[in-house]
């Protein structure tokens, strides 16, 4: 099968655009399940392969590989779920500048649309071509029920992992921070806010354990390159809805992302300390930090393909590549050219999407025909 560019490109343009169409946000459990329909509909008619659909706590995910293989060579991965913007309406796309702007065009409705087409057109010119293709619905609200599931349960395994949902063209990431989300609340006594003397402030108190949190992250900044452990601060709250009453309880979120050589423990110990006996902290997520040990073929693949060499990056925030790269496996994570993530006018330029496709057909051959 051979397309011209500008085949491709128009075809790798429909498909995103389409996929922008459907809102499969995790308050639309019924656009999720359509989007999954759209992908199945795509790469259904190939011979020789089976779908499976799985659940976990009834978020779907699906996984796509050869007939009577369980663990292909290459797992091509996505998620097809993206942020929830409140406007049902917001979810369209239009083009302009040679990019494909709208929400999810770049995480990751764009490169999704690259994985399906991919998968599509080398399993339809080769037999028995050992690649998978795992697709998930949780990525954005953490991947336990997505990847995680999938590789800690269901027991998927490949060789090589490839997930375009980080890094740039040219930007393949080698690492990622570790995550910790805490939970953090405060207890006390309510008084009216006339005499605080006879009340016992929670609000104050957890904003005050704060406080010493960021200065104490706040020296443990080492460079530019922001590679250090960072808190954020995320959500206050109280049910006290009232200006002249001191509240009896507040709680918080906070954000947490650390390189390795800190752990998880590490983490929490060190938080734990500075905010001290009063409050309260909870873990809502964890996550270690990750190695993803890409394959070096995919290193010279991309220069050979672009013409420029492809660099090291390490990524402050955590992908659904930590649930894969814990198993020892090799991840892969480098997408086209993107911009203004996670906002309406998210974008993808739609050369480096060709430019990208061209990366993994290229890998993909090198790695699978031999
Ligand atoms: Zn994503």
């Amino acid at each position: 099968m051979t397309q011209t560019s500008t085949d491709l490109q128009k075809r790798l343009v429909a498909l995103t655009r389409d996929l922008i169409l459907i809102p499969s946000d995790a308050s639309r459990p019924e656009d999720i399940e359509r989007c999954f329909e759209f992908v199945i509909n795509h790469v259904e008619s190939l011979d020789n392969i089976a779908v499976k659909k799985h659940y976990h706590c009834d978020i779907p995910s699906l996984v796509v590989l050869p007939r009577n293989l369980d663990q292909p060579k290459v797992l091509l991965c996505g998620h097809l779920d993206v942020i929830t913007h409140s406007d049902v309406h917001s979810y369209r796309s239009h083009i302009a500048d040679g990019r494909i702007i709208g929400p999810g065009s770049a995480d990751m409705k764009g490169p999704l649309a690259i994985l399906m087409e991919i998968f599509r057109n080398l399993h339809a010119q080769y037999d028995n071509l050992p690649l998978g293709l795992a697709i998930t619905s949780d990525e954005e609200r953490g991947g336990e029920s997505g990847m995680r599931f999938l590789f800690d349960e269901v027991g998927l395994r490949c060789d090589v992992a490839m997930i375009p949902d980080g890094g740039s063209l040219n930007k393949i990431t080698v690492e990622e921070k570790g995550i910790l989300h805490l939970n953090i609340r405060c207890d006390g006594h309510s008084a009216h806010a006339a005499r605080p003397w006879l009340g016992n402030n929670p609000l104050e108190r957890l904003v005050d354990a704060t406080a010493r949190l960021r200065k104490n992250f706040d020296s443990l900044k080492q460079d530019e390159g922001h590679w250090h452990p960072t808190c954020a601060l995320t959500i206050v709250k109280t049910p006290n809805q009232t200006v002249n009453r001191i509240p009896s309880e507040a709680e918080g979120s906070l954000d947490i992302r650390f390189p390795s050589p800190y752990t998880v423990k590490d983490m929490l110990n060190h938080v734990r300390n500075l905010l001290g006996k009063e409050v309260d902290a909870r873990t809502l997520i964890s996550a270690e930090p990750t190695l993803l040990s890409p394959d070096p073929l995919y290193f010279s693949v991309t220069e050979e393909v672009t013409g420029k060499p492809a660099s090291q990056e390490k990524e402050d925030g955590g992908s659904d590549a930590r649930f894969i790269g814990r198993f020892n496996i090799p991840v892969i994570v480098s997408r086209p050219i993107v911009g203004e993530l996670h906002s309406i006018d998210e974008w993808i330029d739609i050369n480096s999407m060709e430019t990208f496709y061209r990366i993994y057909e290229l890998y993909l051959k090198r790695k699978l025909l031999i």
